[in-house]
C-alpha cells in the first residue's frame, strides 16, 4: 500500500500536540527506533513522537488516519519478530513517557499501570507490597508491560501461572481512528459479549494503542527450590519434561538449555560454571509455594523422575546467589547467541510430550540444510526457541536455502500439533509462514477484524497476516 509521507505541516501539528521536544526527525536520533532485537533488521520511521497521555495519542492517530500516514507503536523495543519495526516509514509512537504505576489496590489485588512501565520495575513495586505479578519474560529489565500485552508474552513462570492473558482485566485503548475506549471491566470475570480485552492481547499494535492497563495480582509464594538437571542428550532432557507433570508435580518454572548455549553464556559473561564432559543439555526446574515440606517432597519426586530419564547430575541451588546465577545463565542466553554469530531466531510451541520429537527433527533438518542450531526455552510449556546459527554456512546458502529449512521446522511443529510462536508473536518475520498453520478462512477472519478496527490500515501495517500491505 502506498502511504502518504509526513509533510512539514503535519510535523508542525505533531509538535503542537506533543510538544516540540517530543518530536524527533534527526537521522541519528531515529536510529534507536529503527530496530528492535530481531536479527539485524533496520527500518527508519520518518518521525518519532513521544506522547504523554491518551488524549495526545488520540490526536496523533486522528491526524495520521486523516492523512493516511502509517503509525507504528513501540514499547521497549525488545521484540524478536520485528513487530515494532516501522516497515512503511511514517510515524513511530514511542510509549516511553507512559511510565507511571497509577495504583496498586491491595484490597482487590489489582493494579492500574501505564504501558511504558518496565516490567521488572512493576514486578518489584508489587513485590514490595508482598504481592506477585508473575509474568516475567527474560527481557523483564528492558521490555514494557504494554509491549508484553501487545505480544501476549510469557516467560519462565507461565508453566504454573499462565501467560499475560491470565492477568489483564481491562485496557484503555486508542483506536486507529482516534476514539478512546475501555475494553472490559475491572472484575475477575464478566460475560458481556465478545472479549475485546483478550482480542487486544497479542494483537501486536495492529488494532489500537494501549494507554492504560488494569491487571490482576496474586499473593506471593514464600519459598522456592531450584534444581539444575544435567543430561547426556537433548532428547533425554526433553523426555523428562512431560514425565515431571505426569508424576503429579507442576513446577513454577521448567526451562531447557542446550550445552552450546551455556558455553556461550559462560564465555560472554565470564562466568565460573563447572561444565562437565558428556553433558549436552540442562533443565532448570523451580517449585514454589508456602510450605517448605511440600516443596521438599515435590523436589524429591522431580529428582526421581530426572534419574529415571537419564539425568546424570542434579544440583540443588542452596543460596539466593546461586539461584540468581542459574537464572542469569538462562536469561543471558539470547544475547550471548546473538553476540556469537549471525543467527535467525524462530519460536515454536508443541504439546509438551512432543518436545523430544521436535528437538530430534530440528537437528535432522539442520543436518540436511547444513546449519547448526542452539535451542533453549520454556520447555514446561512445550515452547522452544530455535536459534539457527550461520556459522560456516555460505552467504548464498544462508540467503537462499535457509528459508526452506525454516519452513520445514514449522511444518514439523504443526505436524506435531503445535504452532508458530509460543510467545514472540508473528510480527514481520514469521508472517510468511502463517498459512502453514492457518487456513485462508481463518486468515480472512483476522483480516476482517483488522478492517473493522482500522478501516484505512494505518496502524502497524505489514504485520501478522500475510499479503496485507
Ligand atoms: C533477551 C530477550 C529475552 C526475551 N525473553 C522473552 C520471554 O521470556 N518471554 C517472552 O514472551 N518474550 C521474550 N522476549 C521477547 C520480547 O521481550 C517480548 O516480546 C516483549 O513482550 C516485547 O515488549 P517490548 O516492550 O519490548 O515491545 P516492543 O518490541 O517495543 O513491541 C512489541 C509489539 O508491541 C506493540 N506495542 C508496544 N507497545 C504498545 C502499546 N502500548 N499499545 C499497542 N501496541 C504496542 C508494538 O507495536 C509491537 O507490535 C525476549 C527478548 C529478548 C531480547
Amino acid at each position: 500500500m502506498l502511504y502518504n509521507k509526513i509533510t512539514e505541516e503535519i510535523l508542525e501539528q505533531f509538535r503542537n500536540i506533543a510538544g516540540i521536544e517530543n518530536v524527533l526527525i534527526e537521522h541519528d536520533l531515529l536510529e534507536k527506533y529503527a530496530h528492535d532485537e530481531t536479527e539485524d533488521l533496520h527500518y527508519y520511521p520518518e518521525a518519532v513522537v513521544k506522547p504523554a497521555n491518551s488524549e495526545q495519542v488520540s490526536l496523533l492517530l486522528k491526524l495520521c488516519n486523516e492523512h493516511f500516514i502509517p503509525v507504528t507503536p513501540r514499547g521497549g523495543g525488545t521484540g524478536l519478530s520485528g513487530a515494532a519495526l516501522p516497515v512503511h516509514g511514517g510515524l513511530l509512537i514511542s510509549m516511553e513517557k507512559f511510565n507511571k504505576i497509577i495504583d496498586i489496590d491491595e484490597r482487590n489485588l489489582q493494579a492500574t499501570v501505564e504501558p511504558g512501565v518496565i516490567t521488572e520495575v512493576f514486578m518489584n513495586a508489587v513485590a514490595d507490597k508482598n504481592l506477585l505479578y508473575p509474568v516475567d519474560p527474560s527481557s523483564k529489565g528492558t521490555c514494557f508491560i504494554g509491549g508484553n500485552i501487545a505480544h501476549g508474552s510469557g516467560g519462565p513462570r507461565v508453566v504454573k501461572y499462565g501467560t499475560i492473558r491470565e492477568y489483564v482485566l481491562n485496557l484503555e485503548v486508542v483506536l486507529p481512528t482516534g476514539e478512546i475506549i475501555w475494553t472490559g471491566a475491572n472484575t475477575l470475570k464478566y460475560a458481556s459479549g465478545y472479549n475485546l480485552t483478550q482480542l487486544m492481547i497479542g494483537s501486536e499494535g495492529t488494532l489500537g494503542i494501549i494507554t492504560k492497563i488494569v491487571v490482576k495480582l496474586i499473593s506471593r509464594p514464600l519459598h522456592n527450590i531450584l534444581l539444575l538437571g544435567s543430561f547426556p542428550t537433548n532428547e533425554d532432557a526433553c523426555k523428562a519434561v512431560s514425565a515431571i507433570f505426569r508424576a503429579g508435580v507442576t513446577p513454577s518454572a521448567l526451562e531447557f538449555m542446550e550445552r552450546r548455549g551455556v558455553e556461550w553464556v559462560i564465555e560472554f559473561d565470564h562466568l565460573q560454571f563447572d561444565l562437565k564432559d558428556g553433558v549436552e543439555a540442562f533443565l532448570i526446574i523451580e517449585v514454589d509455594g508456602t510450605n517448605m515440606d511440600t516443596l521438599f517432597a515435590e523436589a524429591e519426586i522431580i529428582n526421581q523422575v530426572l534419574e529415571e530419564n537419564g539425568c546424570t547430575d542434579v544440583l540443588f541451588a542452596d543460596s539466593s546467589a546461586q539461584k540468581e546465577e542459574l537464572w542469569k545463565i538462562r536469561r543471558t542466553m539470547a544475547v550471548s547467541v546473538k553476540s556469537n554469530s549471525v543467527y535467525k531466531e524462530e519460536d515454536t510451541v508443541v504439546p509438551r510430550a512432543e518436545l523430544p520429537a521436535l528437538m530430534h527433527g530440528i537437528k535432522q533438518i539442520g543436518k540436511s540444510y547444513g546449519f547448526q542450531s542452539v535451542c533453549y526455552g520454556h520447555a514446561g510449556d512445550g515452547n522452544l526457541h530455535i536459534n539457527i546459527i550461520k556459522g560456516s554456512m555460505s552467504d548464498e546458502d544462508w540467503n537462499t536455502k535457509l528459508k526452506s529449512g525454516i519452513q520445514e521446522i514449522f511444518e514439523l511443529t504443526v505436524k506435531l500439533g503445535g504452532t508458530l510462536s509460543g510467545e514472540h508473536g508473528i510480527g514481520l518475520v514469521q508472517r510468511e509462514f502463517m498459512s502453514l498453520k492457518y487456513s485462508e478462512i481463518h486468515l480472512n477472519l483476522m483480516r476482517g477484524i483488522k478492517e473493522v478496527f482500522d478501516p484505512k490500515g494505518i496502524l502497524n501495517p505489514g504485520k501478522i497476516t500475510p499479503d496485507v500491505n
